[in-house]
Order: C-alpha cells, then sequence, then structure tokens
C-alpha cells in the first residue's frame, strides 16, 4: 500500500514509528529516494524500479520547486496531476509519496539561506537560467535531509544537476549515496519530459533533431571533439539553439580536439514555446592519434 503524506510530521510518522519497514535509521533496509517533480512518465518510473529493485523502502517526493523556476519560464503552467502520479507509483510498488505545498516546504517563505552552486551552476544551462541551480540544489539537499535515503536517484536526462548534486554531496558530506538512471526515450527518439505536452505536432516532428543530433554525435566520437561537435550540428539544421556543448563530465569546460576519454554531449533547444535538453555520454578519442596510427 503506498503512503501519501502531504507534511514533514506525516513524513516522518511514515519513516519511522508507523512504518511497515523501516529503512536508513531502523536496521539494515535500504531506504531510496526518488525525487520528481510530477506529472510523471516512463522516465521517472525507471527511477523508481531501479530503487525498488536496490531498496527496501522507496519514497517518491512530489514538488513543483518555484525556487528553481526564473521569472518567465513555466512555474505556473507546469503540469500538475497528483491523482494520476500517485496511481502510477501505487502500480510500480512505491511505499511513501511525499508531496507537500509550498507552504510545507518553505513554512518560513522563500529561505534566506540557500545552496550556492558555484561556477558549475553559471555554465550551459545556469547560463540560460541563472539562479535555477541554486534553486534545485537548496531543495534537494532539503529532501535529503527531510527524507534520509541511504539512495538517492537521478536521472541522466538532467546531467548538469546530476554532476551538480553528485559534487555538492561530496563538497558537503551529505550522507546519501547518489545513482544515476540512463535517460529514457519514446520510440522515436523524443527524451520523455514532463513538458513534451506542450509540444505542437510540428515541434514535436522538429524536436527529434535533438535526438538525432546525439546519435550522430556518439557515432563521430572516434574522430575527436570537433568531428563530434559538426556532427551534431549537421542535424540540428535551423532549430533555435540555446547551447550545443560537449564538455568534460566533472568540468563541464568545452573539450579540445586533444580531449582523450569520458565527454558529455549537451544540447538545449526551443520549440515553439518549449524549451528542451537532452544529452549523451560518449568516449572521445583524439583527433590527432587517429591521424599518427
Ligand atoms: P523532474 O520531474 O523533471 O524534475 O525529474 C525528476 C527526475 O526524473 C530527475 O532525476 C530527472 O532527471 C529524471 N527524469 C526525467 N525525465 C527522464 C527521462 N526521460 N529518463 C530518465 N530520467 C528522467
Amino acid at each position: 500500500m503506498t503512503l501519501v503524506v502531504r507534511t514533514r510530521a506525516e513524513l516522518e510518522r511514515a519513516l519511522t514509528a508507523d512504518a511497515p519497514r523501516a529503512g536508513r535509521s531502523g536496521g539494515d533496509v535500504l531506504r531510496g529516494l526518488v525525487m520528481t517533480m510530477g506529472a510523471l512518465h516512463a522516465g521517472h518510473i525507471a527511477l523508481v524500479d531501479r530503487a525498488r529493485q536496490e531498496c527496501g523502502v522507496v519514497v517518491v517526493s512530489i514538488f513543483v520547486n518555484p525556487l528553481q523556476f526564473g521569472a518567465g519560464e513555466d512555474l505556473d503552467r507546469y503540469p500538475r496531476t497528483l491523482d494520476a502520479d500517485v496511481a502510477l507509483l501505487e502500480a510500480a510498488g512505491v511505499d511513501v509519496v511525499y508531496a507537500p505545498d509550498v507552504e510545507a516546504m518553505y513554512p518560513g517563505g522563500e529561505p534566506l539561506v540557500r545552496v550556492a552552486a558555484g561556477e558549475l551552476g553559471e555554465r550551459l544551462e545556469g547560463a540560460v537560467r541563472p539562479g535555477h541551480f541554486d534553486g534545485m540544489l537548496t531543495v534537494v539537499l532539503k529532501l535529503l535531509q527531510q527524507v534520509h535515503p541511504d539512495v538517492s536517484y537521478f536521472g541522466q536526462k538532467d546531467a548538469q544537476q546530476l554532476a551538480l548534486i553528485r559534487r555538492m554531496v561530496f563538497d558537503l558530506d551529505v550522507p546519501a549515496r547518489i545513482e544515476a538512471v540512463p535517460i529514457v526515450r519514446d520510440a522515436d527518439g523524443l527524451a520523455l519530459s514532463s513538458r513534451n505536452i506542450y509540444l505542437s505536432d510540428d515541434d514535436r516532428r522538429a524536436a527529434l533533431a535533438l535526438s538525432r543530433a546525439m546519435a550522430a554525435g556518439e557515432l563521430a566520437a572516434s574522430e575527436g571533439a570537433s568531428a563530434v561537435r559538426l556532427a551534431a550540428l549537421a542535424e540540428l539544421g535551423d532549430v533555435q539553439l540555446d547551447y550545443l556543448a560537449l564538455v568534460d563530465p566533472g568540468t563541464l569546460l568545452e573539450t579540445d580536439d586533444a580531449h582523450e576519454g569520458p565527454a558529455l554531449l549537451l544540447v538545449a533547444a526551443r520549440f515553439g514555446s518549449t524549451r528542451l535538453i537532452d544529452n549523451t555520454p560518449l568516449v572521445l578519442v583524439p583527433a590527432t592519434s587517429k591521424a599518427l596510427s
């Protein structure tokens, strides 16, 4: 049975005395946490399934965090589908759904003290969405403190978010393990996103360029960084790009043709009024080593 709780007090009760199994504080059962903003789809459920496989107690949070939305972004129109979400989570075998409202999450109003994402948070998404990652990390840290999971699962879909959360957990000694789950895509390649419902048929067709660009980039990885960028750009054609970047996965700084090993190809673009992101990890072979061999 899935317990739906709306306040911190209810959450604590669900996680301690009343809980059928204990997790973190009460023995050797692992507690897993999946954080979401709701409007759930198969991408979210992949995180839940992974948590279910590895943890005895699974908690899913649903919270649309105002702190991570900038002025003019889609906070007000972000889809909110709590009943359908709970039904999906019940079917997926989730123990506790934690769905606080803004007042329950920020009882003192906007927090005066926040997590600063630092320079990693100013690149890529952060350059287009100033303050986004400070707001995101602040709520992620709060949820980690409130649920205190052994393991928390995040999608590779939001690659920069994942990198920042890993870094926060490392830098601030947060006692939780962070696990990444690969991107879940529709049959046509489009990465699943709660925002895909905003797309018109034409926008959706155009948006397929993103996953095609990621696939083309992957194929060119053995020819070096410039070849990857060119291959991806060729697929993107005239889409309204915010950025296409091929970066070191740790520093998120652009790679050059001498770069060897893991890299991350990321893209963000607008289709009508909808902004979509996609990415793929790849392993770069330096362009020069090919020429020499
Ligand atoms: P959101 O509700 O968009 O904040 O996403 C909640 C979590 O689900 C984040 O860790 C996302 O990275 C992850 N997620 C969203 N879409 C996908 C997807 N298509 N594949 C894998 N994970 C995803």
